[in-house]
């Protein structure tokens, strides 16, 4: 069945917005208490389980009057959030949870079943009616209803299946694409269109590592310090909302005009190990434009061939299959010494990705 999610900005009173801040320090109470008590577990070599974890933590909360008041799905939530965080370290995925600390991404989940939504209104459990600046998109079941504030923000994430089939669109009639993914510009296709980076995106990334160096200079947990850190967070939340509209737009575009779409597969670099700014952006830039690109071709049924690793889509001619031994990263015209052939190399890189795709090219 098709799940959907959209999120919201809410329009919270201000004691809204303290409700909410309250359910996220409630969840992330019910998290660290659990992790501590998963720790103490595996000390002993008793395995906790979620629902050991749900039920201690809710034994031991008793010792705590202020959590009577609270929305205790938060909590719920809070801690299964962690077992999955277990699941994943158990199976490598990712390493072992860690404390949340005070300040980290707020959000919380509450109770899907208890909530409604009316036009531009959002009933929540235990503080009633909330507005919201846009109507939800979609209809049918609530899976999941998250509240999170990015920067000064306040959001609503609300998961929903529509019941629907995910049902293949029909392409017939539309060519096979390829797509070349950079940083350069965003997305070059196979016959020469580009998806360019949007303009502001790179002053304000500029800017960005301007006010981060200011905050590196302020004294830790300082007024001075929170001050720019809110700084800080806008210009993040600003430059994804950017990025995130180039990306949808680049996505449906190119999703639309396919029937089969090849592509690079991309080594995703280990975020955690990447300390530098630039980079960081650049990598959970393409990471963003990957996924928005999977969750739309999975909706639609059409294929993506993703090109393995050693495929030189690059390196090869793209009208004779002539591989270059080298190819410069400042060469942006490639020019075949075989059959002389000049064309631009993300183009060149985009047509050898849609010839795999058609399954023309065996290496
Ligand atoms: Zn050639």
């Amino acid at each position: 069945m098709a799940l959907k999610s959209h999120k919201i900005a809410l329009r919270p009173s201000d004691a809204q917005k303290t409700w909410f801040a309250q359910q996220c320090g409630y969840a992330r109470f019910a998290f660290n208490a659990a992790l501590s008590d998963f720790k103490a577990g595996l000390d002993e070599d008793d395995w906790r389980s979620f629902i050991d974890l749900n039920n201690r933590f809710n034994t031991s909360k008793k010792a705590f009057d202020w959590t009577k008041g609270m929305d205790q799905r938060a909590a719920l939530y809070g801690i299964k959030n962690l077992s999955e965080g277990i699941i994943r370290w158990k199976n490598k995925i990712s390493r072992f949870p860690r404390f949340k600390k005070r300040g980290c991404k707020q959000s919380y989940s509450t109770d899907e079943q208890a909530v409604k939504v009316e036009g531009k209104r959002i009933k929540l459990p235990k503080i009633g009616w909330v507005k919201m600046f846009q109507e939800l998109r979609f209809e049918g079941e609530l899976i999941r209803v998250t509240i999170s504030r990015t920067a000064h923000r306040w959001f609503v994430s609300i998961t929903i299946d529509t019941g629907l089939p995910n049902v293949p669109r029909d392409t017939r009639g539309l060519p096979a694409v390829g797509v070349d993914v950079g940083i350069n510009s965003l997305a070059t296709l196979d016959n020469g269109k580009q998806y360019e980076n949007p303009r502001p995106l790179q002053r304000y990334e500029r800017k960005l590592a301007r006010e981060q160096r200011k905050l590196s200079r302020k004294v830790f947990r300082s007024n001075n310090w929170y001050k720019q850190k809110r700084v800080v967070e806008k210009l993040y939340y600003r430059i994804a909302c950017i990025r995130n509209d180039a990306h949808h737009q680049a996505t449906t575009a190119i999703v639309k005009s396919a029937s089969v779409i090849g592509i690079e597969k991309l080594k995703v670099t280990n975020l955690l190990k990447n300390k530098r700014l630039a980079k960081a952006l650049s990598d959970s830039a393409l990471g963003g434009f990957l996924s928005k690109l999977k969750t739309k071709t999975d909706t639609l049924g059409i294929p993506v061939i993703q090109a393995p690793q050693f495929f030189a889509s690059s390196k090869t001619c793209s009208r004779c299959g002539y591989v270059k031994d080298e190819l410069l990263l400042s060469e942006r015209t490639y020019h075949c010494e075989w059959c002389n052939t000049k064309i631009g190399r993300d183009q060149n890189a985009a047509i050898n990705l849609k010839n795999f795709a058609v399954g023309y090219t065996e290496k």
